[in-house]
């Protein structure tokens, strides 16, 4: 199902509700993202924010409201079950206009770091394997790993293997790529080789919404800093105002604790 929602953000989610069961993971959540923009999402453990990306990337269905990419909405209600073929087309066609970038890598550990980047452009899009393999190699330059293209995911560092799946999420040519926590799962000593490469992404225009813990990181780089709590989106706002003058007491909670 497709139809125009009439606002202008490349991303838009739209009222949305997400319950497991009795427990409420989104409420009334709205989120719009320009071309181009950087997000950040903050938030403590629980309160949200991965089950926001899944939903953004349509891994998770919402109860209510919707989800648009450049006007294409895709929505679910209770009630809407009959147009359920035509959504997973349309669900399908935008999921690969959508790259995520995971806390643990996920790798195919069976695969070379080529192969790796190489995958889903042949499998899911269809493309000439050897087209696409001149793109990876440029990719993984990009990355810093142009030496490491015949090496398997266990014989590189975390944050070698975080770049590979940046690379590889790249590898689609995505509209929006998702980040959740990518260096959360790091040695502190190999953070910073991982957030530049998200740096660069950002300053070359790529839009981004990145979840994560790094304050230092949404200061310098985003254009908006949302802040969750509870599965509801308390503030946000340009990233200087929400975190050096948060308004709401929750956000300032937060800050305190992990600035
Ligand atoms: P965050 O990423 O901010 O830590 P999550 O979106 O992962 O938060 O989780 C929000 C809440 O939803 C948590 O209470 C979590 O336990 C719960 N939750 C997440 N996924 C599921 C699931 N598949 N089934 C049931 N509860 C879930
Ligand atoms: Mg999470």
């Amino acid at each position: 199902m497709s139809t125009t929602t009439g606002t202008r953000g490349l991303l838009e989610v739209h009222g949305v509700h997400k319950s497991y069961g009795t427990l409420e993971v989104l409420h009334d959540v709205d989120l719009t993202v320009q071309p181009g923009e950087v997000t950040v999402i903050l938030g403590p453990s629980g309160s949200g924010k991965s089950t926001l990306l899944r939903v953004v990337n349509h891994l998770e269905k919402v109860d209510r409201g919707f989800v648009a990419l450049d006007g294409d909405l895709i929505g679910y209600s209770r009630s809407g079950d009959t147009l359920r073929e035509l959504k997973e087309k349309a669900v399908l066609a935008q999921r690969t206009q959508i790259g995520f970038v995971f806390q643990s890598f996920n790798l195919f550990p069976h695969l070379t770091v080529l192969e790796n980047v190489v995958e889903a452009p042949v499998s899911a899009q269809g493309r000439k394997r050897s087209e696409v393999e001149v793109e990876a190699r440029e990719l993984l330059a990009r990355v810093g790993l142009a030496d490491k293209a015949d090496a398997r995911p266990r014989q590189l560092s975390g944050g070698q293997q975080q770049r590979v799946a940046i690379a590889r999420a790249l590898a689609t040519k995505p509209r929006l790529l998702l980040f959740d926590e990518p260096t959360s799962a790091l040695d502190p000593e190999l953070v910073g080789e991982v957030l530049d490469v998200i740096k660069a992404l950002a300053h070359d225009g790529t839009t981004l919404v990145v979840v994560t813990h790094e304050i230092g990181f949404a200061r310098e780089v985003a254009d908006t800093v949302v802040f969750m709590d509870s599965g509801r989106i308390v503030e946000q706002g340009p990233a200087a105002q929400v975190i050096d003058d948060p308004q709401h007491p929750r956000t300032k909670a937060f800050l305190d604790k992990v600035l």
